[in-house]
């Protein structure tokens, strides 16, 4: 056995090798999984070398809210997936949204955003950023003949998602980018739900592309983070000031858990959207099942263009209103005993919420119906389990209802 003594002579039990750090030997083998790198600080061997770092001369990092390496290595996948040239990591998918409006709005500027957002977008887009003064204005995203009465040349930014939230409404993306080309704004997409094996929004003509890397790409429920990807270098490297300025930098861990998580991301998708498929289909014939939504059953309203855009299936997340009222909703969460009922999606778990009374509880009753989100809407996001355990789980529940 090695005596635990330091090159200097000192004894690592002694205060001054505990305080001092200590660089952990090389070995010739190498670690298989990526380290964590949890130092806020980085050293250099000399003024010049930290200089050179700052001028970008050499790779490098200084201080972890500028950028660290777990969420280099995370940022470069996500962008591999999402054909970004750049990316970045933030702290949540809402401040990835924030870091954009924060880096670009100018006083004065105007903002154009789908009416059918996440629930906290739609409280960014209605609330917090007119109350700093800039106007927000709504169109829906799959009628493009809302976008010219909202959308004209003092629109600074465009904010919308591919497939939405909860209705699973598909927006006509091609005359979306046109028309932020046309105006000159940037249009920023929202690409949580869709992901990056749905549709790639960069390859088709918007600017930067935004993820909640806390659902499906990580998939755990373990974690939040954000990512934003773009094409344009001038443009990230004032995402990325803005994000160490306003302080809304990703944790190493997360990242590094969140890494973890990405490995499986492809077969996660394919199990979870076959599920869900599956899962449409057989809420369809429930006697007390109202209505279900999934893009590409015959009665959805956008199905042309889901065909159109989503090219490699139709998505994990499934919408079904239950037939009845809050105790009939009640009685369906309660027997669903193995499918928790709570506000997240992309989870290896399948999983339920009733966003009238939690994603979109801050709307009033009229302006939810107006969305179509009814009283008894239940949104599930469905998981990677085998199909007939969550058939079984569905069919209790639902019986259990009528
Ligand atoms: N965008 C969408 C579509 C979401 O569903 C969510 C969260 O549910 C967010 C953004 C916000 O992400 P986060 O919770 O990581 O801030």
């Amino acid at each position: 056995m090695k005596e635990n003594q330091r090159s200097d002579g000192t004894r690592t039990s002694s205060n001054r090798s505990v305080v001092r750090r200590e660089v952990t030997p090389s070995n010739a083998g190498r670690p298989v999984v990526a380290p964590l790198s949890p130092s806020v600080v980085y050293q250099y061997d000399n003024v010049d070398q930290l200089q050179s770092m700052y001028n970008g001369e050499i790779d490098g990092f200084g201080y972890a809210r500028d950028g660290h390496p777990n969420a280099a290595s995370l940022a470069e996948k996500i962008s591999w997936l999402e054909k970004a040239p750049f990316g970045l990591m933030t702290a949540s998918g809402m401040s990835a949204i924030a870091s954009v409006f924060l880096s670009c709005l100018e006083k004065g500027d105007k903002i154009a955003a789908s009416s059918q957002l996440y629930g906290r977008s739609l409280n960014l887009t209605q609330q917090e950023l007119p109350r700093m003064g800039f106007e927000t204005a709504f169109f829906d995203a799959s009628d493009s003949s809302t976008f010219d009465q909202v959308i004209g040349p003092d629109t600074k930014i465009i904010l919308a998602e591919v497939v939405s939230n909860p209705m699973l409404r598909i927006t006509d993306f091609e005359k979306l980018a046109e028309k932020a080309r046309e105006v000159g704004a940037l249009l920023l997409i929202d690409n949580t739900f869709t992901t990056p094996n749905g549709f790639n929004p960069l390859e088709h003509g918007a600017d930067l592309v935004m993820h909640s890397v806390t659902k499906m790409l990580s998939g755990h429920s373990d974690l939040n983070l954000g990512y934003i990807g773009g094409k344009d270098e001038t443009l990230m490297a004032r995402l990325a000031e803005t994000i160490s300025i306003f302080g809304l930098n990703s944790s190493p861990y997360n990242c590094w858990m969140a890494e973890r998580g990405l490995h499986t991301f492809d077969l996660r998708y394919r199990q979870a959207q076959q599920n869900a498929s599956q899962l449409a289909r057989f809420l369809k014939e429930q006697p007390n099942v109202l209505k279900v939504i999934y893009p590409d059953l015959g009665d959805h309203p956008d199905r042309e263009m889901a065909e159109k855009y989503l090219k490699n299936g139709f998505g994990s997340m499934v919408s079904f209103v239950l037939a009845g009222e809050r105790d009939q909703a009640n009685a369906f969460i309660s027997a669903a005993k193995n499918i928790p009922y709570c506000p997240t999606l992309g989870d290896v778990s399948t999983m339920v919420i009733i966003p009238s009374v939690s994603s979109h509880r801050k709307l009033s009753r009229e302006e939810r119906l107006a969305l179509g989100i009814e009283d008894n809407l239940v949104r599930i996001s469905v998981g990677i389990e085998d199909f007939d355990l969550i058939r079984n789980d569905f069919s209790v529940a639902i019986k259990a209802a009528e």
